[in-house]
């Protein structure tokens, strides 16, 4: 069938220095040449580079670079056009509308994308990491995104699954051989293996939490009582490491939030809109307010004031703010004018909060007193959600394809040791490779016929 070719401009809106304009389709080629002026491009060879010029009729539109890649060497497999112009949306647009003239249509969102997943040439999580990848606004989503293109977790999901389908051919041959009672399938290797899929699943699923920190960001709620210097202490943490952040489509955010990166990891201050005013006005946040943004958070700075008298409101506030999951970073503060020891205040908050694995930090930020300290808390606890895996899962419809396989290889388990029928252990297996193979996009029944045939030629 002929693939209708495809066009749209692939640079950022607005002015620069260059724009390109795409095409893929099968007469991508033929389309641009119809309005180029130079050599004859359906006589050059693929990956080639041209220059001449883009006309309307007998009026030159611009000077113009085109590229040609030929199928199926390119990013879609199909023929594919890049045309360089000088980078003002205007002459953008008059290129797209001659290439429209003459045969090409607009491309829809992500189609470019789409045709490289429907002809093949990647899989649908590589097709979600280009998309991860164009958003990716900090060094450890770029690489993490980057190795998602590459392949990497359809790759250690299509060995289990290749392992898997194996089982599926052999218990569909039992059922056709139904009246014999045979057992081609042996069910101890079957459990081994239903096991190791489990543990390899369950892993992933765990870097989850990591993946997500690593593409979202971290969240950081900043509190301690008025006063206790968070203002500063934000001031001074956005002066080093303010990211500049654009607005992420799709996102709503509810709260104003703040991003610094700090090695490559984001980090989000969560609501600091109030912080960021004048202390004119002291803002005054009840536990109710603060509990609000902690529970919000993952990592906790609080504040206490070094040169307090009593803390047995902070140590109130603490109480009803820590979780188990709350990784809590508590700094005394103003350290530059203070020279009183924060130690009996630390084994006092330890006692009364019941929490021994509290970390405390003495900071100024006026005078930069242990805020890289503060920063590696922040870095450190990134690096311990790390798993053993070498993939990490940052998406969240491959994490709910996960957890949804798991279950799955759980019911097959169960179907196994419950020595149920063969129809129904087939129909459980079927599930499980269906839900592994979402994550790549696969069509599972397909793919378990012609595993079939391929292996057993039945009905040859
Ligand atoms: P917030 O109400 O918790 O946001 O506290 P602020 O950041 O507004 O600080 C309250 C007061 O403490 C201000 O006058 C700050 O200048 C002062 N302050 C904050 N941090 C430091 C510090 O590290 N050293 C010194 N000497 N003063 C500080």
């Amino acid at each position: 069938m002929k693939q209708d070719t495809i066009c749209a401009i692939a640079t950022a809106n607005g002015m620069g220095a260059l724009g390109i304009i795409r095409l893929s389709g099968d007469d991508a080629v033929e389309i641009t040449n119809r309005v180029f002026e130079g050599k004859n491009l359906e006589k050059v060879k693929s990956h080639t580079v041209h220059y001449g010029f883009i006309k309307d009729g007998s009026e030159s539109i611009d000077e113009v670079m085109v590229s040609v890649f030929l199928a199926p060497k390119t990013f879609t497999t199909e023929n594919s056009v890049e045309i360089s112009y000088h980078g003002s949306p205007f002459i953008g647009k008059k290129i797209l509308e001659v290439l429209l003239k003459n045969g090409a249509r607009m491309a829809k969102a992500g189609e470019f994308t789409m045709r490289a997943f429907m002809n093949g040439r990647i899989d649908l999580s590589q097709a979600e990491s280009i998309a991860d990848l164009i958003a990716s606004e900090n060094e450890a989503s770029r690489k993490v995104a980057l190795k998602q293109l590459k392949g990497g977790i359809t790759d250690e999901i299509s060995i289990l699954r290749t392992d898997l389908l194996n089982f599926v051919s052999l218990v569909e041959l039992e059922l056709d051989f139904a009246e014999e009672d045979v057992e081609f399938a042996d069910r101890t290797a079957l459990t081994a293996l239903l096991n190791k899929i489990e543990l390899k699943l369950k892993s992933l699923i765990e870097s989850f939490t990591y993946g997500n920190a690593l593409k979202n960001g971290v969240a950081v709620a900043i509190l301690g009582k008025p006063n206790a210097g968070k203002s500063t202490l934000l001031n001074a943490l956005l002066k080093e490491e303010r990211a500049i952040v654009s607005d992420i489509a799709g996102t709503t955010r509810d709260t104003i939030e703040e991003v610094i990166h700090i090695k490559g990891n984001a980090f989000r201050l969560i609501d600091t809109a109030g912080l960021r005013e004048t202390t004119d006005e002291i803002e005054k946040i009840g536990v109710e307010k603060a509990k609000e943004k902690s529970d919000k958070a993952d990592i906790l700075i609080y504040l206490i004031d070094a040169a307090s008298t009593d803390i047995s409101e902070d140590i109130a506030m603490l109480k009803s703010l820590l979780r188990d999951d709350l990784e809590t970073v508590i700094c005394f503060t103003k350290m530059d004018k203070n020279s009183a020891a924060t130690h009996s205040f630390e084994e006092k908050i330890k006692a009364e909060t019941g929490q021994q694995s509290l970390k405390f930090l003495e900071i100024s930020a006026k005078e930069n007193v242990n805020l890289d300290e503060l920063k590696n808390s922040l870095t450190h606890f990134v690096e311990s959600l790390k798993t053993d895996e070498n993939v990490v899962i940052t998406n969240q419809r491959h994490f709910e394809a996960l957890q949804k396989s798991l279950q799955a290889v759980k019911a097959v388990e169960d179907a196994v040791t419950e020595k149920i029928t063969t129809e129904l252990l087939a129909y459980e297996l079927r599930n499980a490779l269906e839900y592994l193979g979402e994550i790549s996009g696969e069509f599972t029944n397909d793919e378990v016929l012609g595993n079939i045939f391929s292996k057993f030629c039945i009905g040859k």
